[in-house]
């Protein structure tokens, strides 16, 4: 499905540096505390817009909320005295309102927004007919519709300096991430929309600073436009989201040690081999789809067996069975067992999906 939004192309709003870097405190906390990170970042100028939290949606009760309204002032300040615009997040109208009475540049809609379409449309119908740049961050859950309604329903008011950002969602698999990334729907979000810029936040998805250059690596590698990362001039007393931040002398040097390629390359050496191997590609995917098609076929043929003789549709130690030894050949060749696992599953939920159709006939 193609996405009908009326934006802004990026180029005309966006900083013109290539990644665009947010950065700044998970929250302002104090008027030192934001105007000192301010200072040490721009000591770089690698960054081009400086982010703070003044109303911080927790989780739980009883952690730090963020210091309000009057912190709108002292991050306006801190972007004043190193020339950056400065962004934070609303979540509600009446955060709308003093964010536009403070001047705040860009706003923000967080993960735990996006989640819900009412909060999503109060804060839309506070912006009519203000012209403010909105960064939308994904939903907390993977569900690609909540993110894509939330920059509708945005554009529908009139609001056309949009942007994305993938901070990863929720997930009950163990995992080293905080959130995982699933770079499977920011990809489909780009898809539908090419001209949506969109920005990583390695932060929120790695959950520890340790895991941050992995995951803006792996976001300049998707070509995203930008990355916003947690930036405090002292992490370990942070109120919020400790682990994660960054001194902003640590974000210069991630920053420097980021491989950032070419889109594309006008080697005409480069573009043949690129094209024969693409090629290469385009037939053995014909070759899956065939041989894919005639698995189908086999297990058709099983269904109206079993449908002939009785038997249930679900056999257990046969499926055990073929995941060993599937994972088995997978591992020889170099296949990741979590991929071949995956792809197995799929391919058994849709021969289930074809025999219960067999069966039922
Ligand atoms: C944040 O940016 O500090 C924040 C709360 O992010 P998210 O909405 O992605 O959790
Ligand atoms: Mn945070």
């Amino acid at each position: 499905m193609k996405l009908n939004l009326n934006i802004e192309k990026a180029g005309n709003w966006l900083p013109k540096k290539s990644p665009i870097v947010i950065s700044g405190p998970c929250s302002v906390e104090s008027e030192e505390q934001v105007l000192q990170t301010a200072s040490e970042i721009s000591k770089s100028q690698n960054v081009s817009i400086l982010r703070g939290g003044i109303w911080k949606p927790r989780t739980r009760p009883n952690s730090f909320e963020g210091v309000g309204e009057k912190g709108l002032a002292w991050l306006k300040q801190a972007g004043n005295s190193i020339g950056l615009p400065v962004a934070t997040e609303v979540a509600n109208a009446e955060h709308v309102e003093a964010c536009l009475k403070n001047d705040i540049d860009i706003l923000w809609i967080g993960a735990r927004t996006t989640v819900n379409p009412f909060s999503v449309q109060e804060i839309a119908d506070a912006l009519k007919g203000v012209d403010i740049p909105v960064f939308v961050k994904n939903p907390i859950s993977p569900d690609i519709n909540l993110w894509v309604g939330a920059l509708e329903r945005l554009n529908a008011v009139g609001i056309n300096k949009l942007a994305a950002i993938h901070r990863g969602f929720a997930s009950f698999d163990k995992s080293s991430y905080r959130n995982a990334p699933m770079w499977e729907i920011p990809i489909e979000l780009k898809l539908m929309c090419p001209e949506i810029p969109i920005f990583c936040d390695p932060s929120h998805i790695a959950g520890d600073k340790e895991l941050i250059p992995y995951v803006a690596q792996k976001a300049m590698d998707l070509d995203m436009e930008g990355l916003m990362i947690e930036s405090h001039i002292n992490p370990l007393v942070a109120k919020s989201d400790a682990r994660q931040q960054v001194t902003p002398f640590e974000l210069t040097s991630l920053l420097s040690e980021l491989t950032i390629r070419e889109k594309h390359s006008e080697s005409e050496e480069f573009i043949n081999k690129l094209e024969q191997l693409r090629s290469v590609i385009d037939d053995l995917d014909e070759e899956l789809i065939n041989k894919f098609s005639s698995r189908m076929a086999i297990i058709q043929k099983i269904g109206e067996y079993k449908q002939e003789n009785n038997v249930t549709i679900l056999q257990l130690e046969r499926w055990a069975q073929i995941l060993k030894n599937r994972s088995f050949l997978a591992d020889k060749v170099g296949l990741s067992d979590q991929f071949i696992k995956k792809m197995l599953e799929l391919v058994h939920q849709e021969s289930i999906r074809v025999q219960t159709q067999v069966m039922n006939k």
